[in-house]
């Protein structure tokens, strides 16, 4: 059955709940969904009905193409000025001794050791600490460019932006017009968190607040710089909070389209302030993802980090709105092993990315930064055996059936 029937199929049903039935005729005749109905999907959407909403969306927009691209990752220290409570990564600057902070030499060692790998993207980001100031990333910037022009900056948030333009004195427009001309491309979608006050002052209270996240967002888009905005979910926020978060960025959209991906990231409880918040279920996690895809409507695409939520749910998700599954990271990160990841050590080959995907029975796609396509994978063979991984879910077998 094509997700449309399936679609339809759901509206026809008596027993659905009314509210429900109402967002699933919007969703079918693409009316955009308020912000009542938002928390509507959180408080009685159960997983079938959401994914089945959240599929439809995903396969009339992508089909089964699923994205990923090939990328490494800088994380120039772990040192921070800021405490957010749920950060398992940072180490303060009085205990600097147990972290890492890296110069632009070491950065550019990091971009050496790809010079005969077909990357085409660094993704920065790490801690604040002042001495990596405007000059030092600029001159990375520079200096990444002139070593190996064609791949692609993606770097820091508004959290380091805010801190280093406010030290140096410019505005929010200079700064990042200053850093895209030194060789900036575009900006991840990090240090969103959870924009409303009632939750941003008790889990990240000192950086920057949810105007100015946005604020920099919108300049950098003024500048024709493209970026991605994330969500941190299943803590102590409530469900309006998560449609609020969802909602200041919808606007921003449609006033800017620069947004190019919603990435949800799951709160992890290893090893921080917030260790006595349970974790949500996969679930919870799934259900998030779709309704994501189904708020989300100025959004193209909705990303799920396998090395956060680990390769199962990954397949999983890609019935649940997730048309984007990230990189091949090459175990640069350390950020969601730290948190408690099920992925210590994360890194992906491409076959192996190709395969994941092919597996739940979706369209491999290989693209750069901007969704350029790089390499359709559909009928690329791989020389040598290839042994799988992971096996077919049957409970996706049905679902991507496009007939
Ligand atoms: S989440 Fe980011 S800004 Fe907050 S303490 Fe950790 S590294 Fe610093």
């Amino acid at each position: 059955m094509s997700a449309e029937n399936k679609l339809q199929f759901l509206i026809e049903d008596k027993l659905l709940d009314a509210d429900l039935k109402r967002i699933a005729e919007k969703v079918l005749e693409e009316e955009r969904i308020s912000f009542e109905e938002g928390v509507i999907l959180f408080e009685k959407g159960e997983l079938g009905y959401l994914g089945t909403l959240a599929n439809y969306i995903r396969e009339k927009r992508h089909g089964d193409y699923t994205y990923f691209n090939r990328n490494f990752h800088i994380e120039p220290t772990n040192v921070c000025v800021y405490d957010c409570k749920f950060c398992s990564y940072s180490r303060l600057i009085k205990q600097r001794d147990e972290g890492w902070e890296m110069d632009v030499d070491g950065m550019m060692d990091i971009v050496r050791k790809y010079d005969d790998e077909p990357v085409t993207e660094v993704h920065i980001t790490g801690g604040v600490v002042p001495k990596q100031n405007l000059e030092f990333y600029a001159s990375f910037f520079r200096r990444s460019k002139e070593h190996r022009p064609d791949l692609h900056i993606k770097a820091l948030t508004p959290v380091e932006y805010y801190y280093i333009f406010k030290k140096a004195k410019l505005s929010h427009y200079e700064g990042m017009k200053y850093m895209n001309e030194a060789g900036l491309d575009s900006m991840p979608g990090g240090g969103a968190e959870i924009f409303h006050p009632e939750i941003r002052e008790q889990i990240a209270a000192d950086k920057c607040n949810a105007e100015q996240w946005l604020d920099i967002h919108e300049q950098a888009h003024k500048l024709g710089m493209r970026s991605n905005a994330t969500m941190l979910y299943g803590h102590i926020e409530g469900f309006h909070h998560r449609i609020d978060h969802m909602e200041r960025l919808r606007q921003l959209q449609d006033k800017t389209g620069g947004f190019q991906a919603f990435i949800p990231l799951k709160f992890r409880n290893k090893d921080n302030q917030m260790s006595h918040v349970p974790e949500v279920s996969v679930i919870e996690d799934l259900r998030n993802y779709a309704i994501s895809r189904i708020y989300m409507d100025n959004f193209d695409h909705i990303k799920a980090y396998w090395a956060m939520i680990s390769r199962d749910t990954a397949q999983l998700s890609l019935a649940f709105g997730v048309d984007d599954i990230d990189g091949t990271l090459d175990d640069t990160t350390k950020i969601y092993s730290m948190a408690g990841s099920e992925e210590q050590n994360p890194a992906m080959s491409t076959q192996q990315l190709v395969e994941l995907i092919r597996h739940v029975g979706r369209h491999p796609i290989e693209r750069d930064t901007l969704y350029k396509v790089i390499t359709d994978y559909k009928d690329v063979e791989f020389e040598g055996t290839v042994k799988p991984k992971y096996y077919p879910l049957p409970v996706l077998e049905n679902n991507h059936t496009t007939n």
